[in-house]
């Protein structure tokens, strides 16, 4: 029988994650604080699996059997028969480490328990545990639907078994993963935020308008999105977390969170989920 999978968290990327288990055949439950959360991730699911269908990815019937297997719940006790949890709430080490002290009094003793965090150290959370062998790190990339990469972070007690499992879910899913070791940021942030963060300084300079530094990335680099439009799609929030991570983290002042990132998110400019960002999204 395939996995019961549940999904803390129904922000863009914890929607993302149920929807790819749900096509992949699992049960899943989506859990969040915020019933409104909920009822907008059903949503975004229902939207994106029609998209896939419009497209050809998938048939109408296999959409409609996926959104039947996406359940909903407020409460962590829907962890109680869950195989494979994943924690997917908003970037807070506290809030990280609470959940997951409570996801390991919940659900049964062989169940993995996986975070999606960009950045909080895989490590300190599987320490609030009494599995810190069976606690990994999951990190699904933005839109998770379309992106493949999946890094796997193994923190100092995550065992082979656990690793196993899990690079084995992701390759099931369709997704390539890839195994990184538990320091700040894992791969992935570890050189795309500061790149992010180095692109506000330009804003906060003047060095450039953020359209032309996106330009500039876009056509010079080659990057298929600027790092100012990738920055409003991630969530200004998430990014200063993660730049916090790395600098409290590394010690290092090439870390420090440009001071207007930080302005921003004082601000409530978040990027797109917020409708201002870097760019203006209340009209499109
Ligand atoms: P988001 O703000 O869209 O969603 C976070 C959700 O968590 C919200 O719905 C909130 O109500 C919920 N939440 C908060 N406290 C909770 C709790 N105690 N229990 C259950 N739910 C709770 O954020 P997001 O962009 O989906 O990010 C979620 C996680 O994924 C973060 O750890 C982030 O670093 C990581 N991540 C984000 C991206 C990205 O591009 N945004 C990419 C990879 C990983």
């Amino acid at each position: 029988m395939a996995d019961r999978i549940a999904v803390i968290g129904a922000g863009q990327m914890g929607n993302g994650i149920a929807h790819v288990f749900a096509v992949g055949g699992h049960e899943v439950t989506m859990i969040d604080v915020s019933s409104d959360a909920l009822e907008r991730g059903r949503g975004t699911i229902a939207k994106n699996l029609e998209r896939q269908v419009k497209k050809g990815g998938i048939d109408s019937g296999a959409a409609e059997s996926a959104l039947a297997r996406v359940s909903v719940n407020t409460s962590l006790d829907a962890l109680a028969t869950a195989d494979l949890v994943i924690e997917a709430a908003t970037e807070r080490r506290d809030l990280k480490f609470q959940i997951f002290a409570d996801a390991d009094r919940i659900a049964p003793a062989h169940a993995i328990l996986a975070s999606n965090t960009s950045s909080i150290s895989i490590t300190e959370i599987a320490a609030r545990t009494k599995r810190p062998e069976q606690v990994i790190g999951m990190h699904f990339m933005n839109p998770v639907p379309v992106m493949q990469l999946v890094e796997v972070i193994r923190g100092l007690a995550t065992s082979d078994d656990t690793t196993t499992r899990v690079m084995e879910s992701a390759r099931a899913l369709g997704k390539t993963p890839v195994e990184a070791n538990d320091y700040p940021g894992f791969v992935a942030n570890r050189i795309l935020m500061p790149m992010i963060n180095e692109a506000i300084y330009c804003v906060m300079e003047g060095v450039g308008t953020p359209d032309a530094i996106d330009t500039v990335m876009k056509l010079g680099m080659n990057h298929p999105m600027g790092p100012l439009t990738l920055a409003d799609f991630i969530g200004l929030d998430t990014c200063l977390a993660i730049m916090d991570v790395l600098h409290e983290g590394m010690g290092d002042s090439k870390y420090r969170a440009c001071p207007l990132l930080r302005k921003y998110v004082a601000a409530g400019w978040l990027g797109r989920k917020s409708g201002r960002g870097f760019y203006d999204y209340r009209t499109a």
